[in-house]
C-alpha cells in the first residue's frame, strides 16, 4: 500500500514515516512539510538520518494525495480541511491523528467522510484504545457517587488542553452514564469554585518537559477510588497504531471510522 505522510518532519511526521520504512505491505509515497519548513527540499531518508530513499520533502500537497492509496496526517487542524478536498478529489483515504479541530472543522470531516474511508481518532494506541473500553465499561457499572475525574500530562510544546485522549476519555466516560458530556464536564478549575457537583466530570491538565502522554481516569467513592492509567513512554505506540490504520482503509468503504472499528472493540460493545 502507498502510504504518504504530510507534516513528514514533525515530531510524529518523522516517527510515522520510519514506521512506514520498516512495516510489511507498506510503501513510503512521499511526505510535504508547510511553508518555509527548515526540511523543504532534503531526502526523507537523509532528514532522518537514514540512506536517501528517493524522496524529496515538498510542499507539494495535491501531488502526495494523487500518487498515495492513504495519507497519514498529524499536523494542524487548520489544514485538515485542504488536505480533505484533496483526499476526496483523488479518492485517497486518510489517516487523521491532529486533534484540537472546532465545531466546523469536525462537520467538515463528516462530510469528506461520505465520499472517502477517514480514521479519525484522539489517540492511535492500542492501550488507551483498551482504556477507553474500560472508562465506559466502569462509569457504567458505577453510579454517580463515584466522582469521575480524568489527569493528563504532556510535553511542554503540546498547544492544545485537554488533551484530545483527555476529552475521548471525558467522553467514554458520559456515554456510560447516558449523560453528555457538554452538560457534566468542567475544566480549568481555579479560584473560589464551590463544592463538586455530584455528576460533574473534571479535567486536569499538566505540561512541562518531554511527556509523551499520561492519563488517568479516576473513579472517587467514599472510602474507596479505582483508578485506571495508561503512560506512553514513546511516540512509536501512535505510529504502529497509525500505520495499522493506513493498512485496515485498503478494504473499507467511505466512511469516518475510528481506532475501536479498526481493532474491532466495537463489535463487542
Ligand atoms: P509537530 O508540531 O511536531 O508537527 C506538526 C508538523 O506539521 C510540523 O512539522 C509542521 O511544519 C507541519 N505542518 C504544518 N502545516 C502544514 C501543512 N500545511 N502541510 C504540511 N505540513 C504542515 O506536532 P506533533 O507533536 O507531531 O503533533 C501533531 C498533531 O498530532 C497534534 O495535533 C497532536 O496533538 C497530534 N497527535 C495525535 C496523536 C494521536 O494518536 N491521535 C498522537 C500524538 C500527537
Amino acid at each position: 500500500m502507498k502510504i504518504g505522510v504530510v507534516g513528514c518532519a514533525g515530531r510524529m511526521g518523522q516517527n510515522l514515516v520510519k514506521e512506514i520504512f520498516k512495516t510489511k505491505g507498506c510503501e513510503f509515497s512521499g511526505g510535504t512539510e508547510g511553508p518555509k519548513n527548515a526540511a523543504l527540499g532534503e531526502d526523507m531518508g537523509v532528514h532522518l538520518g537514514l540512506p536517501e530513499c528517493g524522496k524529496i520533502i515538498t510542499e507539494d500537497t495535491e501531488g502526495l494525495f494523487m500518487a498515495s492509496d492513504v495519507v497519514i496526517d498529524f499536523t494542524l487542524p487548520k489544514v485538515t480541511a485542504k488536505h480533505l478536498k484533496f483526499a476526496q478529489k483523488h479518492g485517497t483515504s486518510v489517516i487523521l491523528g491532529t486533534t484540537g479541530h472546532d465545531e466546523n472543522e469536525y462537520l467538515f470531516i463528516k462530510e469528506a467522510a461520505e465520499n472517502v474511508a477517514i480514521v479519525k481518532a484522539m489517540n492511535f494506541s492500542i492501550g488507551v484504545n483498551a482504556l477507553f473500553a474500560l472508562t465506559e465499561q466502569l462509569s457504567n457499572l458505577l453510579d454517580d457517587n463515584f466522582d469521575v475525574e480524568i489527569f493528563e500530562m504532556h510535553h511542554k510544546h503540546k498547544v492544545d488542553a485537554p488533551s484530545g485522549t483527555a476529552i475521548a476519555l471525558g467522553e467514554a466516560a458520559a456515554k456510560g452514564r447516558s449523560v453528555d458530556l457538554s452538560d457534566v464536564g468542567v475544566r480549568g478549575r481555579d479560584g473560589i469554585t464551590g463544592a463538586r457537583k455530584k455528576g460533574e466530570i473534571g479535567f486536569t491538565s499538566l505540561r512541562g518537559g518531554e511527556v509523551v502522554g499520561d492519563h488517568s481516569v479516576i473513579f472517587a467513592g467514599e472510602s474507596e477510588l479505582i483508578e485506571l492509567t495508561h503512560k506512553a513512554s514513546s511516540r512509536g505506540i501512535f505510529s504502529k497504531g497509525a500505520v495499522f490504520a493506513a493498512l485496515w482503509t485498503g478494504e473499507q468503504l467511505p466512511g469516518l471510522y475510528s481506532m475501536l472499528d479498526v481493532l474491532g472493540f466495537t463489535k463487542n460493545s
